[in-house]
């Protein structure tokens, strides 16, 4: 029998206890004793047993003191008593104010986006203030740009979420029906073009759900991005910020991109500079990759509920799968009328081949290609599991029972292989 180890912390006032789970297949549970604790915005249930498993990097943070037990083997295990928290719940005091603002002016209340290099925390500041905003009632809406490490869908898309409880510790926001656009790689880079028009589209959809939701027009939105800034990475946030008509960007741990944003952004939009937490892990490379994978895990098979996917063939002829972008051509070569950028947003025909193998295939809920198929939100996806020549048949991963419902399917670049 292996020995669990028990750690029990005495957290003073304002002070947060961190902790990391690295070995494999390893848990630890936590649970408040006494006091009051949160984390990343959610409030922790004392006498709750919460069980983190590997890969987790955790802060829980008290306002007021707390007393907290861990039980199992932490990477590292320390409390820290500098922590930009109060910096933070500023932040979120501030936006509160403009969303009462906006409650008695009948306007919109404030469109936020948070900005960084990668590992700076981004992610958990936009957890942290939607968490603090749902929990004084108000329903705001998250927006996911991140592509490589967004927390909506799989990777490889971006999306939003109208947010009415706060993230569970354990399962994060509630996915219940969320908006999900294609993109299909973990990097803008890689179409900028498409990257940006679907950007474009999210925001316009979102401002028309706000004109029909007013609790969600006044409570904003919060958008969290990539951590790419430089040159076209800087140019892809500018254009995100107009295309969701921002009003505060928070810029999080680099003076440069502030001062950038300060001199090319209109005045109205007030840009902040904030510190980041010395909590926050960097992740190697190795490690994004498989925090990617555990997403698309969960995507299938759910994280703390398991979810059962199904598994079933499907024959070439009954599939209509596209991949976005031609290969791009110089102006010379192209129709008359058509810019060589055109070529990055066309949908072009995939026959299937044993390339499909282990990818993931987003569903469209457009009916056919002549739909505005990048424009259409994704009903899910799917993963090729086998490809077979000889029957002409490709065996897939799917969330839902057969049929696979006849629409249009969307090549993505991101792989996972199924060893369930
Ligand atoms: P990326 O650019 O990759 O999206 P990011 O800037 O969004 O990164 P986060 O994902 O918010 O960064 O944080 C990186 C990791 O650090 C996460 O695993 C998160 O749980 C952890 N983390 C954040 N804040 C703290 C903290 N105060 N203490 C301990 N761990 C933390």
């Amino acid at each position: 029998m292996t020995e669990v180890q028990l750690q029990e912390f005495k957290l003073d006032p304002d002070s947060e206890l961190r902790f990391e789970v690295e070995s494999k297949n390893e848990k630890v549970v936590l649970e408040v004793k006494s006091g009051y604790a949160e984390l990343f915005g959610t409030e922790l249930v004392k006498g709750k047993p919460y069980e983190f498993h590997t890969g987790a990097k955790v802060a829980v943070f008290t306002w007021h003191g707390c007393t907290v037990e861990l039980r199992g083997k932490t990477e590292v295990s320390y409390v820290a008593k500098e922590t930009p928290m109060v910096v933070y719940l500023n932040v979120h005091a501030a936006l509160e104010q403009q969303r009462v603002a906006a409650e008695q002016e009948n306007t919109r209340g404030p469109v936020t986006m948070v900005v960084g290099p990668g590992d700076v925390g981004k992610s958990t500041l936009t957890k942290l203030l939607l968490n603090y905003a749902v929990r004084m009632g108000r329903r705001p809406i998250y927006v996911d740009l991140d592509v490589g490490q967004g927390q909506i869908s799989v990777p490889g898309t971006i999306g939003a979420l109208l947010v009415e409880r706060p993230a569970s510790i354990e399962e994060g926001f509630s996915q219940q029906a969320p908006l999900v656009y294609h993109f299909g790689h973990s990097s803008p880079s890689e179409n900028l073009e498409l990257y940006n028009t679907i950007v474009a589209r999210l925001a316009e959809v979102i401002a028309e759900r706000c004109e029909n939701n007013k609790k969600a027009s006044t409570s904003g939105v919060i958008i969290n991005t990539c951590g790419w800034i430089k040159n076209a990475g800087y140019k892809v946030l500018t254009y995100a910020a107009q295309a969701f008509e921002v009003d505060v960007i928070l810029v999080l741990d680099n003076e440069r991109l502030y001062n950038e944003l300060k001199r090319d952004m209109p005045k109205f939009v007030k840009v902040v500079y904030l510190p980041k937490s010395g909590g926050v892990v960097e992740r190697s490379s190795a490690q994004r990759t498989e925090v990617r994978d555990a997403r698309i895990r969960e995507y299938f098979y759910g994280k703390r509920t398991p979810y059962y996917p199904h598994s079933f063939d499907v024959k070439f002829s009954d599939l209509k799968i596209y991949k976005v972008g031609a290969p791009s051509l110089p102006d010379s070569c192209m129709p008359l009328g058509m810019r060589a950028e055109d070529a990055l947003t066309k949908l072009v025909n995939v026959w299937p081949s044993p390339a499909l193998h282990h990818r993931l295939l987003a569903v469209s809920f457009a009916n056919g290609p002549e739909d505005d198929v990048l424009h259409s939100n994704l009903a899910g996806f799917v993963c090729v599991t086998a490809v077979d020549m000889d029957r002409q048949m490709l065996t897939i991963l799917s969330p839902q029972p057969r049929p696979l419902p006849n629409t249009v399917l969307l090549l993505s670049e991101l792989q996972y292989m199924d060893n369930h």
